[in-house]
């Protein structure tokens, strides 16, 4: 099987192009799928405060026996603190909660462009703070629109080495990615496979079946192929598994366009200038 590419970030650092995600695996899961995941070879875990894993992704890592430096380990602000002085608690709550003294990526989950009177440019300055001190090796933001990374770029000194952002065949976020090509930010793309919910899609049921692949795997590998860094979310070790086995094929240029012209600007998930929610 040939090794997951490195993505090199406008820092100077790489990511592993393809890893792990734990959004909505519950705690008591957590050990057990993130542990299948470094079995199958994943070296690259995302999660985030508000998905309540951290504690078992830092327990998964260690039982793994695994050096540290062979893992890429993210994390994500939650939204409820992103108040300088609680981000700057919330950053050592996560890295207390990982068992770690430095993280790999750390991000701002959430622009909340209508809470904190609309000031992500102070949350961002905070997280310039923890790249400056080594403690996060990289830092990003997710779910910034491009007049939020404008912002950032006009009131804060470091670029983003990333953008987390909604993309699957329906939502290919055209506009989004162009902006970040040019502003030299990698872009990770969540829900690469809508959640399974492209899976039945006609077009890639039929690139899956001449390609003899799954349409799960025919998705990811598209994502691959247009270069977005992506983290599959299973429990299920034989999905951890398939998803994982897409560095053995290729599309053809024709099966890529004809999976990014099914494109609809259709989001599952929420809308970033408008989602407000704060976590009690
Ligand atoms: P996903 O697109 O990875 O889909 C996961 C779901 O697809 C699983 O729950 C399962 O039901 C199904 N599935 C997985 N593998 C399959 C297979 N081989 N065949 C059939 N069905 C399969 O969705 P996701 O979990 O929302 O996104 C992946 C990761 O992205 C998350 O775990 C998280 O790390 C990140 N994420 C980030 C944000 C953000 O706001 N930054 C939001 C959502 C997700």
């Amino acid at each position: 099987m040939t090794a997951v590419p490195e993505i090199m970030l406008n820092n100077g650092r790489t990511i592993p192009q393809f890893g792990f995600g734990v959004f909505q695996v519950k705690p008591e899961e957590t050990v057990a799928a993130v542990s299948t995941a470094l079995e199958a070879g994943y070296r690259h875990i995302d999660t985030a405060e508000m998905y309540g894993n951290e504690r078992e992704v830092g327990e998964a890592i260690r039982k793994s026996g695994l050096d540290r430096s062979d893992v890429f380990v993210t994390s994500k602000l939650s939204n409820d603190a992103h108040r300088p002085d609680d981000a700057r608690r919330a950053f050592d709550a996560s890295l207390e909660a990982l068992g770690l003294d430095y993280l790999d990526l750390f991000r701002i989950h959430w622009p909340l462009p209508t809470r904190y009177d609309g000031d992500y440019p102070s949350t961002w300055r905070v997280l310039e703070e923890f790249y400056r001190d080594g403690r996060a090796r990289s830092v990003g933001v997710s779910n910034f629109q491009p007049h939020h990374l404008r912002r950032l770029h006009e009131e804060a000194e470091i670029t983003p080495a990333v953008n987390q952002i909604e993309v699957h065949p329906y939502l290919t976020q055209d506009d989004v990615r162009a902006f970040c090509a040019e502003h030299q930010i990698a872009i990770e793309g969540w829900s690469p496979i809508g959640q399974g919910q492209v899976l039945d899609d006609p077009e890639i049921v039929t690139i899956a079946r001449r390609l003899d692949r799954t349409p799960a795997q025919v998705v990811l590998r598209w994502h691959i192929e247009r270069g977005d860094i992506i983290f599959p979310k299973s429990v299920t070790p034989a999905r951890i598994r398939e998803n994982f086995d897409i560095f053995g094929f290729e599309l053809t240029g024709e099966d890529v366009e004809a999976i990014s012209a099914l494109n609809r600007n259709q989001r599952f998930g929420p809308d970033p200038d408008k989602f407000d929610m704060v976590p009690d």
